[in-house]
């Protein structure tokens, strides 16, 4: 085996579909080739959706697959204390604010910049009297939000590699994104990175709609000395209207394809095809 170590790291808020697929087979194929240890990850931090059903069917599906994992899956359910422990670190370098701003808060806010996803935060509760942010720590519900500016400070520049290539850090890339939630205590991005360092990841092979939140992972690793990751953010396959694969635009679950008889080998090839489709797509 060589040193790398690779993850897949399903949220088990659904069904897994052929966009699931890809992305676990590219980050399976790259660790194989390598002759590297494949880690699974079941990311179940949002207790309304996540369900225990659907991370038994990602196990069924992936097997299916022709996936094996190397170690026990990592539930991030199980690892809040861990979560807590680097949020508690952030705080004492002065990196996170509390924020007490409602979605509509928000959507109201005159200056809104834009991001990847939408409007970023403006940054409403960023600078807040220390009198006024204990009163209201102490009566109403808030998140953490990343001072990004202040991130960058204490960080200074930072880079990462993707596919290969530097790519230089822009701490505010998502703005002062959610770092713990107020239902949570943490968020996709505090736990990510923290399990990522945990399960010792060295090459983090996922879609490129993720690649904006890569920004945020590099600076939440320098900010708590943690290793950076190499990273190899892939293409999105598309279904047939050339829109992404998504749970939203009724992407086939897997297990509806297996009921109908496909196999495994079924997928890959459907996969190729679908990706020879978008490369000739982007070539038009
Ligand atoms: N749970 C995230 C997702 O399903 C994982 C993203 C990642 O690979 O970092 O999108």
């Amino acid at each position: 085996m060589s040193g790398i170590t690779c993850r897949f790291a399903p949220s088990p808020t659904g069904r897994l579909h052929l966009g699931h697929a890809y992305s676990a087979l590219s980050a399976y194929d790259f660790t194989r080739a390598n002759g590297g240890r494949f880690l699974l990850r079941i990311e179940d931090i949002d207790e309304g959706r996540s369900r225990a059903a659907f991370a038994d069917a990602i196990f069924e599906d992936l097997q299916w697959l022709g996936i094996r994992w190397d170690a026990q899956p990592l539930f991030q359910s199980t690892r809040r204390t861990a979560y807590a422990q680097a949020l508690e670190t952030l705080r004492s370098l002065g990196a996170v604010y509390p924020c007490f701003c409602t979605r509509r808060d928000i959507a109201a806010a005159p200056s809104a910049p834009h991001g990847p996803d939408g409007p970023l935060y403006p940054g409403t509760c960023r600078h807040m009297a220390e009198a006024d942010r204990e009163r209201r720590m102490a009566a109403e519900a808030f998140a953490w939000r990343l001072d990004a500016q202040a991130a960058a400070v204490q960080t200074g520049p930072l880079s990462f590699t993707n596919l290969g290539r530097r790519v230089e850090v822009d701490p505010g890339r998502l703005g002062d994104v959610v770092i713990a939630r107020k239902d949570a205590g943490t968020s996709y991005h505090l736990a990510a990175t923290v399990d990522d360092a945990f399960q010792g990841v060295s090459d983090i092979v996922r879609g490129v709609d993720l690649l904006p939140s890569t920004h945020v992972h590099r600076t939440l690793q320098a900010l708590l000395g943690l290793a950076a990751p190499d990273y190899h953010h892939h293409a999105l396959i598309a279904g047939p209207d050339g829109e992404r694969l998504a749970k939203r635009n009724g992407a086939e679950p897997l297990a509806d394809l297996r009921a109908k008889g496909w196999t495994a080998a079924d997928v890959r090839t459907e996969l190729t095809r679908l990706a020879a489709s978008r490369a000739s797509a982007d070539l038009a």
